[in-house]
């Protein structure tokens, strides 16, 4: 399988990263999309990556740079209907945020009920199709009204036999990065880069059972190659590759 890291900033762009939004292919040419900052249509356009195929988004967490491109992909979505054999399955975070989607879609003339479903995140499996299962994971990094409301997600694909965990933003203390990798390993994890100091991460990330760390969600001081450098050089340590994400990085799997 293949992941593309479309856009790998942190809450803004920069001069050389968009907002968060990362895809996961299968085999079969199916398509799912983690987190949906701007300007995500555009870039799955650049990679060829059509519409058509994408099954499903799910959005860590109502922070803009995680969301703000919802929009546009649903507006493509039933702009350009030939091809597609599945509905799209959106999730959101928090129930509360679908009555004000809803009505900027309306707001935006668009017709989508016919071909978009969409759904809550709570903990637990929360979406299983013929080639994966996900699994969302609670995390801190935003709550409301006193109840944590961003989330991880866990990643099974059936085919391949491979899980990935994918973190959305973290707290700054890395408290939450979630404890299943490091309870059984996992193939990958894509995990935010920008909230945290790196002296906090390092200790749990030498725990966890990874085949392979990815960095997103990528803060300032760690842009450029000396940015990168001094990123990498806290993980040195680490038993398996680490790698910086950028925009359009493809990872194969
Ligand atoms: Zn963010
Ligand atoms: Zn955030």
């Amino acid at each position: 399988m293949k992941i593309y890291t479309l856009g790998t900033s942190h809450g803004d762009a920069t001069y050389c990263r968009f907002n968060s939004s990362t895809v996961y292919e299968t085999a079969d040419g199916s398509l799912y999309l983690l987190d949906a900052g701007t300007p995500v249509e555009a870039l799955m356009t650049r990679k060829g990556l059509k519409i058509q195929r994408l099954r499903a988004v799910f959005i860590t967490h109502m922070h803009d740079d995680h969301v703000s491109g919802i929009t546009n992909i649903i507006k493509s979505a039933v702009k350009y209907p030939a091809g597609r054999e599945h509905g799209l399955a959106v999730f959101l975070p928090e129930a509360e945020a679908l009555p004000p989607l809803r009505g900027w879609l309306d707001a935006l003339h668009l017709k989508y009920d016919h071909m978009v479903t969409f759904g809550t995140v709570s903990d637990g499996v929360l979406y299983a199709d013929n080639n994966l299962r996900i699994t969302a994971i609670r995390t801190r990094h935003l709550t409301v009204n006193g109840v944590p409301s961003s989330f991880a997600y866990l990643l099974e694909f059936h085919r391949e036999d491979i899980s990935i965990l994918h973190t959305g933003d973290l707290r700054g203390d890395f408290s939450d990065f979630p404890k299943i990798a490091l309870e059984k390993p996992l193939t990958a994890c894509l995990c935010e880069a920008t909230h945290y100091k790196p002296t906090d991460a390092a200790p749990v990330l030498a725990e966890a059972k990874l085949g392979r760390l990815i960095f997103i969600h990528i803060h300032n001081p760690w842009h450029g190659p000396e940015g990168e450098a001094a990123l990498l050089s806290h993980y040195k340590f680490l038993p398996y590759p680490v790698d910086i994400a950028h925009d359009g990085d493809e990872f194969e799997l």
